[in-house]
């Protein structure tokens, strides 16, 4: 989700253009080979808005966004990508790569995992993730990333 938005995210945007589109769900779907056009790249940013407004509901333990469910079950109710036989990835059309990243914010949002959806704690990371530690303690998006950089400043700071 953190490849731009509005406002003060809107200088952080990635999706540009359909080969951006391309890029973009390509990374998140596993490596899914998707054929963008000019007219994907508004619902592809249209879709990520509302999955981050969802995700900072759940971080913040508030009822989901009226529009934001709106949008996710519409992308949701199109065909998704379907898997092939002998094709090692997923391949199809941005309207159906949407619908299958659709569907995974239902199955998250919707399940028991939702109430793991945190934001990194370090000062200079807002990333997203999901805790499946077993305490569910977890506070930084990685330990190699920010993780050990809070261990570094708390064994200088001392
Ligand atoms: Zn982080």
């Amino acid at each position: 989700m953190h490849t731009g938005g509005d406002g003060a995210w809107a200088r952080w945007e990635l999706l540009h253009g359909p080969r951006d589109v391309e890029r973009w769900l390509g990374v998140v779907l596993d490596g899914a080979e998707v054929r963008a056009r000019p007219g994907d790249v508004a619902p592809s940013r249209e879709l990520r808005h509302a999955i981050t407004a969802l995700a900072f509901a759940a971080v913040r333990g508030e009822e989901a966004p009226a529009a934001a469910v709106a949008a996710v079950n519409a992308a949701a109710r199109r065909p998704p990508l379907v898997p092939q036989l002998g094709a090692d990835r997923l391949s199809g059309t941005v309207p159906q790569a949407l619908s299958t990243m659709a569907r995974d914010a239902i199955d998250l949002f919707g399940g028991p995992l939702a109430a793991r959806v945190r934001v990194c704690a370090a000062d200079n990371c807002e990333l997203f993730f999901v805790d499946t530690s077993r305490p569910g303690k977890r506070r930084w998006c990685s330990m190699e990333r920010c993780g050990n950089r809070a261990k570094v400043r708390a064994y200088r700071a001392r």
